[in-house]
């Protein structure tokens, strides 16, 4: 009898004990998992040595490639001076550089960070603040303790973030633990709520939104928003000036902007923030993935003084903000932040990064022609396909078929490692990809959904 291989070992113990996110493990046990043993660049090798594209940046959050050398010492080095210890009561030299580095970077007006560990910590805090901080302004401006967001919304799977979320499936079985909100539409142009077109519409879709928060502003802590791309929702982008719009209209009736730029920060649009294409400060922002260049787990939520300020106060006043994890402001994360921000000064990543996009653009056009194609999305490096079974209605899959998973199983077999979202196939590229590395990901993209939708 042939002897086990390593990987084959690996793979029977993963069926035996593990417990994998987002999947119905009934399948998954009798799969053969594809079990990621290193990286380089843009590159993923499995256990068997297989060569891999990594399309969705190991779930949107890789930046500058795997094994980057800068940000590979940046964690070597912190490791010789300290792995870990707390925020609660003491501070790091890693944690109080990343924070000067991201106040100089981040929408002007932001002033303050305060750290977590995750996308989904970062946006707790984030409402969490919003609720206290109008408690302690302004006590008369009203009860105001409830959200405003979008529906297909996704800010993370906490309950607190399921609560702001619209992401129907993701939400069905735990409706009775979330807290009373109140949902906009969002603007899906591709499916636009109110059956118009942009730009002829001239945003029609703001004045629902702008009925809410009029209507109910004495009852509304704050509005939040993916600005400029609903990721999770199937990289829906929005017309360019809405979330200017947005900010203008949370500023009129005294609610404040959250902007959750846990998917689109750190060059994934092709600026810094989404925020600073429209010029956007808003009252607090959420970041995560990119943070550390896709290295370890860090988030941050960044505030105004305004804000800030709103907590400061005698000891009992109790106007402290009773919140904090274990490992907020890990050193080893820290350290790697900043290497991942300096990699982006050094390598002129942003700047680099423009060409790329635009030649993004030219290799996506084809794919609007194909038949099973409705529409296709794109913002820097962040691409959205959406499948439709019939171009002319629109009428999509049903999920049950499956299409996106197909479309990505069959780039798997191709050598590219990409992640769906229901009918929509994603690409999310790490910013080091090149045109030619672009060029094979959009290629096999298009032969999967011709091999998927032909049949
Ligand atoms: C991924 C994501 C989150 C949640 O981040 P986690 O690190 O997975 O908790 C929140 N908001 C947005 C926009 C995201 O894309």
């Amino acid at each position: 009898m042939k002897p086990r291989s390593d990987s084959d070992r690996l793979a029977d113990w993963d069926r035996a004990y593990l417990w994998h996110p987002y999947t119905q493990m009934q399948e998954w046990e009798r799969e053969s998992p594809v079990i990621i043993a290193r990286g380089n660049g843009p590159y993923l090798l499995d256990t068997c040595g297989r060569k891999y594209l990594d399309g969705v940046s190991s779930l949107w959050v890789n930046v500058h490639g795997h094994r980057h050398p800068t940000l590979d010492r940046a964690i070597r080095k912190q490791l010789t001076n300290i792995a870990h210890s707390t925020m609660l009561g003491l501070s790091n030299p890693p944690a109080i550089r990343l924070a000067r580095e991201l106040i100089r970077l981040a929408p002007p007006g932001l002033t303050r960070v305060f750290y977590s560990d995750d996308g989904s910590t970062a946006v707790e805090v984030a409402l969490k603040m919003a609720v206290q901080y109008w408690q302690q302004r302004a006590p008369d401006a009203g009860p105001k303790r409830t959200f405003v967001h979008f529906q297909l919304a996704y800010h993370g799977d906490t309950v607190g973030t399921m609560s702001v979320g619209g992401i129907e499936l993701f939400q069905q079985r735990f409706r009775p633990l979330l807290f009373p909100t109140i949902a906009a539409d969002p603007p899906y142009c591709f499916r636009c709520p109110l059956g118009l077109s942009y730009p002829s519409c001239a945003m029609a879709c703001l004045e629902p939104v702008e009925r809410i928060l009029k209507r109910r502003c004495r009852e509304i802590a704050g509005l939040i928003i993916e600005p400029l791309v609903q990721a999770a929702a199937g990289m829906l982008t929005a017309p360019p000036g809405y979330l200017k719009r947005i900010r203008e209209l949370c500023t009129r009736y005294r609610v404040l902007l959250i902007a959750d730029e846990v998917a689109t920060g750190f060059g994934r649009t092709g600026r810094m923030f989404a925020c600073a294409h429209e010029g956007v400060t808003p009252d607090l922002m959420a970041i995560s993935k990119g943070l550390t260049g896709g290295y370890l787990p860090l988030a941050a939520t960044l505030t105004t003084e305004e804000i800030y300020q709103a907590f400061l106060g005698d000891y009992g006043e109790w106007k402290t903000f009773f919140h904090g994890h274990s490992y907020t402001g890990n050193p080893l994360g820290c350290a790697v932040a900043l290497a991942n921000l300096e990699v982006f000064r050094t390598e002129r990543t942003l700047t680099r990064l423009r060409a790329r996009i635009a030649a993004l653009s030219r290799l996506l056009r084809p794919l609007s022609r194909l038949a099973h194609v409705g529409d296709v999305r794109q913002r820097g490096y962040m691409v959205g396909i959406e499948l439709v079974k019939d171009r002319v209605t629109r009428e999509p899959y049903p999920l049950t078929d499956r299409a996106g998973h197909r479309v990505a199983m069959e780039a798997r077999r191709r050598g590219l490692l990409i992640r769906p979202l229901g009918n929509v196939v994603v690409l999310m590229p790490p910013l080091i990809t090149t045109i030619k590395d672009l060029g094979c990901m959009v290629a096999t993209v298009r032969d999967s959904i011709r091999i998927v939708t032909a049949s």
